[in-house]
């Protein structure tokens, strides 16, 4: 086989696509701009760098997404977690690394593969020949970005995300909140009840305001809201526009009458919006916001409603180019129109490092087995990294599709267990069981070496 496979950027999931490939016998190319090219936050011309924190958060296997995600790659021989446990620091439950060494050890790996070269430049056109992994990150350059824009339409291709808090279902008091879409608009009694609504009193919207206008939050960096500020809004910027703003925006009461109190119009409503086809996740709509996390945490549990909710994801807004994966791409992650062009990483929609380099791992392997004919299955939905590909190509609503962590709402229900808090322990154990196995016979099934880890 001479062809080989162009991995365009060196990150958490270029570096993890071309360890796969090239450890299946694939000749890799990766092109990495930096440090010809640099972006506001790397720092070094290291592969694998770490743009921001030290973490790659939980590493518990058995009541942790992100860490059953870790499991899963360190099975499949990962660059970037067995490197990350090689450069570990003491973070009590979390896979904190020591990041210089960590950065300077895949770039020495990589670059002393037998089937791995680097070419330090940037690219500029999506490719019309080859093989091709995009894997350029939230911090594409902008002259790719034009190029991939140019391909897939504005539409299809975002340059910054405006996360709203994610919701677990099981976790909304239904005695307080109830279903609704405004005006009982739809065809159907699915669409009549599309929302979920939560009512405030006048004193509890007065509260809810004072509370958004004094929590912290984190700063835009240089040059990172240009082009941003039309039409996604902070919500503690439209509050600091006027107390009323978000009573006649996001929080409007029109055309809900409330199901569980119809005497009492309340004085504004916050609507959720199902976020994902299992109704297991629901999304605040219109409130995207920079507050700190822990501030979120705190005002968001004082709508009536979510005073216990569990947080899948809490909103953020940031510098961010994604596509619109549940368009564009199929589910072997390839471009439904160049389907020679593979991507992966964040500019998938998925969202942190682990996240990123588990989308690299799969994109490496499904490129490698197409180039050697080889007949690679379906990743299982019901592992983690399924759960993932599952949503960014098909479960998430394609109009609403915004970046999003792994989390046990991606998780197809398991039948015969309790719902709600009580439960939660064993539900996420059977999900991680059930995941652990399903990733074990997809990687058997691929007749490759099994990592013991
Ligand atoms: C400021 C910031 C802070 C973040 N902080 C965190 C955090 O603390 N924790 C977390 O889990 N996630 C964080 N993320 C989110 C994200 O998970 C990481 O950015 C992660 O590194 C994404 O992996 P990736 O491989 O998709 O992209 P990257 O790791 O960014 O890799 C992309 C690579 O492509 C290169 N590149 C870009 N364009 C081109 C081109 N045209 N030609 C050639 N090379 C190109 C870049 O130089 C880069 O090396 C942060 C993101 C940003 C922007």
């Amino acid at each position: 086989m001479t062809q080989e496979l162009h991995i365009v950027g060196g990150g958490m999931a270029g570096s993890e696509a071309a360890w796969q490939a090239a450890n299946m016998g694939v000749r890799v190319v990766i092109h990495e701009m930096r440090p010809k090219v640099e972006t506001f936050a790397h720092k070094t011309g290291n592969l694998g760098e770490m743009v921001c924190s030290n973490s790659f958060r939980s590493d518990d296997s058995e009541q942790n997404a992100v860490g059953l995600l870790h499991w899963e790659m360190r099975r499949a021989g990962g660059i970037i977690i067995t490197t990350a446990h090689e450069h570990r620091l003491p973070a009590g439950g979390a896979l904190a690394v020591d990041r210089d060494p960590f950065a300077e050890t895949i770039t020495r790996k990589l670059t002393s593969h037998p089937n791995i070269s680097v070419s330090y430049e940037e690219v500029t056109e999506l490719p019309t020949e080859g093989q091709w992994i995009i894997a350029t990150g939230p911090l594409t350059s902008s002259k790719l970005g034009s190029a991939i824009q140019a391909e897939t339409g504005s539409d299809a291709l975002a340059f910054f995300d405006a996360i709203a808090p994610i919701v677990y279902t099981e976790s909304i008091n239904m005695d307080v909140a109830w279903l609704q879409s405004r005006y009982d608009k739809g065809e159907t009694e699915a669409e009549q009840k599309a929302y979920l609504n939560c009512p405030m009193t006048k004193p509890q919207y007065e509260a809810f305001i004072d509370a958004l206008l004094a929590a912290d939050k984190t700063e835009f960096h240089e040059g990172e809201t240009a082009g941003y500020f039309d039409g996604c809004l902070p919500i503690e910027v439209m509050a600091e526009r006027g107390r009323e703003t978000l009573r006649h925006g996001p929080m409007k009461p029109v055309g809900l009458t409330n199901a569980n109190d119809p005497e009492n119009k309340p004085y504004a409503v916050v609507q959720l919006r199902r976020d994902n086809a299992l109704g297991t996740l629901y999304n605040i709509v219109g409130f995207q916001t920079k507050m700190k996390y822990g501030a979120q945490t705190e005002v968001f549990k004082m709508i009536p409603g979510l005073e216990d909710a569990s947080f899948a994801r809490l909103g953020g807004i940031h510098r961010n180019t994604f596509i619109n994966s549940p368009t564009l791409l199929d589910n072997r992650l390839r471009m439904k129109s160049r389907p020679n062009v593979r991507f992966a990483g964040q500019i998938t929609g998925v969202e942190g490092y682990v996240e990123s380099a588990s989308m690299g791992l799969v994109a490496g392997r499904m490129a490698a087995a197409e180039m050697l004919g080889l007949d690679l299955p379906d990743v299982p939905q019901d592992t983690a990294h399924g759960a993932l590909i599952h949503h960014i190509t098909g479960g998430a609503e394609a109009k609403t599709f915004q970046p999003m962590n792994v989390n046990f709402g991606l998780f197809r229900p398991l039948e015969g267990l309790r719902g709600g808090r009580r439960g939660r322990k064993d539900r996420y154990k059977g999900y991680t069981d059930r995941a652990k196995s399903d990733w074990q016979g997809w990687l058997e099934a691929q007749s490759l070496p099994i990592s013991e880890a």
